[in-house]
């Protein structure tokens, strides 16, 4: 089969000939209906090298998707084959008291999981390829009726990243509160319409982009702001002087950082879900008074079923643009341009 491989640190993945993966006890072999680009792959090809995390090159790029179960290794209940599925992305010890309860991406034994601190796509071999080997049958989640591989696929970590941030803070936004989404790509796109379907706050949505606010809109951002110099006062404004209960930070840039402090209320929440490499003092008198800061890093199993439950249910609804797996470069080369529109998804 064909697969879009990583083949070592700082290059171009290249797409070429692999033998398909066979399942062997308690594992699954999922036919891939689709595969998420994702920011973070321009990472693992640009700035990663041996160190940086606890795994190398070779594998198969794609830590976001979904498919349909085509083969089953022995011991394995509950699939049919053709059944329409995600793969849960994060591959803990699944033993550890986090992934217990379904949050293997903060294993607390990486030793113990199929590759440390990561999983298909980062590390072992991932979806840009026919066919995905998924090495335990607990990370296949069935898809709810209604809702198919394609726009599935991009709720593995486009929604599920940003559900999961948003999750943790919904205490913080009843009727009359406020959030603001900085960043309007891949992620945070789908971060707006998540605080529309969830919660009754006010969404403000910041980015650089004019077409970037313009798809903050049609998701259904209250206000948008353009960034730049008058960006916290026009945000301020707008919350009569308060500032946001939550601030999702979808780019962790120095300047987006600074951002979200300048704007965030009192007591409020300032989570950091980019990973821009940007940094934020914090002091005493720096921040306002108790608010929460905190980086969050993808989601667990049980948001990931209640994330594709709103995806059935067309009240989250990723905008994707799809390439064939012939295409894959392109659309690293749209993302990495800044033209992507959305989210892209390779369709093998
Ligand atoms: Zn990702
Ligand atoms: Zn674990």
């Amino acid at each position: 089969m064909r697969a879009l491989r990583l083949r070592q640190w700082k290059s171009e993945p290249e797409l070429m000939e692999v033998p398909e993966p066979t399942p062997g006890p308690g594992e699954v072999v999922v036919r891939v209906g689709a595969a998420g680009a994702c920011h973070s792959d321009l990472h693992l090809m640009d700035e990663f090298e041996p160190g940086t995390v606890p795994w190398n090159p070779p594998f198969t790029l794609g830590h976001e998707n979904a498919g349909w179960v085509h083969a089953v290794g022995d011991g394995v209940r509950g699939l049919t084959i053709g059944q329409p599925v995600a793969v849960y992305g994060p591959w803990g010890c699944g033993t550890c008291a986090r992934c217990r309860v379904g949050v293997d991406p903060y294993c607390e034994n990486p030793a113990g999981a199929p590759v440390p601190g990561g999983g298909g796509g980062l590390g072992l071999d991932g979806g840009m390829a026919e066919y995905e080997l998924v090495p335990d049958a607990r990370h296949i989640v069935p898809l709810p009726d209604g809702l198919d591989p394609v726009d599935a696929a991009p709720l593995t970590d486009a929604g599920l990243t940003p559900y999961h941030a948003i999750r943790r803070s919904w205490a913080k936004l009843p009727p009359g509160s406020t959030a603001v989404v900085i960043g309007v790509g891949g992620l945070g796109h789908v971060g707006v319409q998540i605080l529309k379907a969830t919660t009754a706050a006010r969404v403000i949505a910041v980015d650089n982009r004019a077409e970037a606010l313009r798809l903050a809109t049609e998701c259904g951002a209250d206000q948008t702001v353009a960034a730049g110099p008058t960006a916290a006062e026009e945000i301020r404004a707008a919350t009569g002087g308060r500032g946001a209960d939550v601030v999702l930070d979808f780019v962790g840039a120095d300047a987006t950082l600074a951002l979200g402090v300048a704007v965030a209320r009192t007591v409020g929440d300032l989570t950091i879900v980019g990973i821009g490499g940007g940094t934020l003092p914090v002091s005493f008198f720096s921040v306002p008074y108790e608010v929460s800061i905190a980086t969050t890093y993808w989601g667990s199993r049980p948001e990931l079923v209640e994330v594709l439950e709103l995806g059935a249910q067309g009240l989250v609804r990723p905008k994707t643009t799809t390439f064939a797996l012939d295409d894959a470069l392109d659309a690293y080369r749209q993302m990495r341009a800044g033209t992507l529109e959305g989210r892209a998804v390779i369709v093998p």
